[in-house]
């Protein structure tokens, strides 16, 4: 008995009219999606000459019958759904009902598939949209899809087509986001009969990241605060701060189940970072969308990559939230929680060639007490907290750059200059928003001769260089005066500071890029007052280490260098090889 039926006229209209199938890429999304939609636990998808010589798809799902798989390459023909109402709820991948018979008509096509308890499947073969043969087949229960020479039969679409390489990754891309979408399907990837992956089926997102892109990966990443604000559920996986791509190559959003492109969800997920991320860095995540599938449509795209909210800001308010919280919670885990979530602030993929002895390793910072400094300040009843400089023992300093300390599990190293630098962000941003920015007034002002290039860029920003600290006054043309630094550049000549703040504006683009002049001064203070280097000496390494850890975001320096590492004893016990 059929299951698939044609779509009424009127249901097939609202269905917005468009191209299925762009690249290799998106023949594997339909077919892997039919596949999961059919029910199956298994599927398989091999392709070569990066996608379009072949892709090939079998799946051990429902399978059809013989009337049903004619059916099912007749346009609009869909057995997920039957009326238009269905449109807003649809639960399947699928539901258009466009695009087998789009694949079919542009590429050789091969389909056979039984239903389990049949005695005979069918094959049937396609050239260019018309059936050349129906016949009896006797695979296992199940469907394969093979699709050959995509786009034989149209030139212009072939030769759109990128280079093999290009096409390749992309299915790659794809076939990652898919297997993230559907953890619990077992799932396997082959490229010129080389098997690039397979995933088991699995429970634990995790396990999946893992299983797909190595523990290299995991290492990286850490759970969002799971929860759900406005109706909308989170839950996943996001960067531990300092973690971050220049790219957003490893950021997948599903939402019910489904990989979509939203940057309703991108943008307050890079905003929640704040700094624990260098500038134009990604971070990356696996977020896993749930919200009532009235809130959005789904339909406005005919791959159904994209969506449209009807309230984006709550989207992006839950995320925000939820990726804040997460960041947060480094900072002050409960007291229920024996260790913090695992972190491991390592330096990014694209860095990690230039320190490869620097592997990160799998360990936790521990919540920590004192690191024997004075008295921990009494614990109230409620929250019992320790502080959080806790647990450490101080080992000694490193050439005056790093500070080493024994961690809960293992050596922790502090880099003292983005330590410092981090520091004094803080505390700069907290003076400025009290309107309180701690300065050193000269005893004597100095007066500065500028180039007219930095003379323009001054005079134009007295008023933000006050607020950040620095007093400076016009003296006609291009000489000023200068009556006060930000206290933390104490030791520095005033003229040279000033005039490497203005540089270090200059040179990272901060200016613009900041909510205001006097944050992007901010930062550029701290980083310049943090060049002055680090003396070692126990107390002072105790302050640096009590401090940073006192901090809203201890883990990386303003631009998202890690300021800590750590190599657990199990990291060095694997390269001692004990
Ligand atoms: P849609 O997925 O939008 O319904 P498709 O053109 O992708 O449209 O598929 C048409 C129909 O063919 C589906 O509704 C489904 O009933 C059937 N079908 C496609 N692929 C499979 C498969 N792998 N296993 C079982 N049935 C399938
Ligand atoms: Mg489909």
């Amino acid at each position: 008995m059929g299951n698939i039926r044609l779509l009424p006229d009127h249901v097939a209209s609202q269905v917005a009219a468009g191209e299925v199938v762009e690249r290799p890429a998106s023949v594997v999304k339909e077919l892997v999606e039919n596949s999961i939609d059919a029910g199956a636990r298994r599927v398989r998808v091999e392709f070569s000459g990066g996608g379009a010589r072949l892709v090939r798809v079998t799946d051990d799902g429902c399978g059809m019958d013989r009337e049903d798989s004619l059916l099912s390459l007749e346009r609009h023909a869909t057995s997920k759904i039957r009326s238009a109402s269905d449109l807003a709820t649809v639960a399947t991948m699928g539901f258009r009902g466009e695009a087998l018979p789009s694949i079919a008509s542009v590429s050789r096509f091969r389909l056979t598939t039984r239903r389990r308890g049949d005695e005979a499947g069918t094959e049937i073969l396609i050239s260019g949209g018309k059936i050349e043969s129906v016949a009896d087949s006797g695979e296992a229960p199940g469907t394969t899809i093979e699709v050959a020479a995509l786009f034989h039969n149209v030139p212009a679409r072939r030769k759109f087509l990128r280079g093999e390489e290009t096409e390749s990754a992309r299915i790659v891309h794809q076939m990652q986001a898919l297997a993230l979408a559907h953890p619990g399907v077992a799932l396997s990837l082959v490229r010129d009969g080389r098997l690039l992956w397979q995933a088991a089926p699995a429970e634990d997102l995790l396990v999946r990241v893992r299983d797909l892109f190595g523990s290299g990966l995991t290492d990286r990443l850490m759970p969002i605060a799971s929860g759900e604000e406005n109706g909308i559920a989170i839950e996943g996986l996001i960067a531990k701060p300092g973690e971050a791509r220049p790219d957003r190559e490893l950021q997948f959003v599903i939402l019910n189940g489904r990989v979509v492109q939203c940057p309703a969800v991108f943008q307050p997920l890079r905003e929640a970072y704040a700094e624990a991320l260098a500038k134009g860095r990604h971070p990356l995540a696996v977020l896993r969308l749930s919200m009532d599938p009235l809130a959005f449509d789904c339909n406005v795209h005919p791959a159904k990559r994209e969506i449209r909210l009807h309230r984006p800001d709550l989207l992006r308010q839950a995320v925000y939230n939820a990726t804040r919280r997460s960041i947060e919670a480094l900072r002050n885990p409960p007291p229920t929680v024996p260790r913090m979530p695992s972190f491991s602030p390592a330096p990014a993929l694209e860095r990690t060639a230039q320190r490869p002895q620097l592997a990160p390793s799998d360990a936790a910072f521990a919540p920590l007490p004192q690191l024997d400094l004075p008295a921990v300040p009494p614990a109230t009843q409620a929250t019992l907290e320790t502080t959080p400089e806790a647990d450490f023992r101080l080992i000694g300093g490193l050439s005056d750059r790093w500070i080493l300390m024994e961690g809960s599990d293992g050596l922790v190293i502090v880099d003292t200059r983005a330590a410092s630098e981090r520091i004094l962000f803080e505390t700069m941003r907290r003076e400025a928003a009290a309107g309180s920015i701690a300065v050193q007034t000269l005893l004597l002002p100095t007066v500065a001769e500028l180039t007219q290039k930095d003379a323009v860029w001054i005079s134009e920003h007295l008023e933000a260089l006050r607020s950040a600290g620095f007093h400076v006054e016009s003296f006609g043309g291009t000489t000023f005066k200068i009556e006060a630094l930000p206290a933390c550049l104490t030791d520095a000549d005033p003229e040279a500071s000033l005039l490497e703040v203005c540089e270090v504006l200059r040179s990272t683009g901060l200016l613009g890029s900041e909510k205001s002049a006097t944050d992007a001064l901010i930062r550029s203070v701290s980083r310049v007052a943090a060049l002055n280097g680090f003396l070692y000496n126990e107390d002072r390494a105790r302050r640096l280490v009590r401090d940073l850890l006192r901090c809203e975001l201890p883990y990386a320096c303003p631009q998202g260098r890690p300021t800590m590492i750590q190599w657990s004893l199990a990291e060095l016990d694997r390269r001692f090889g004990r």
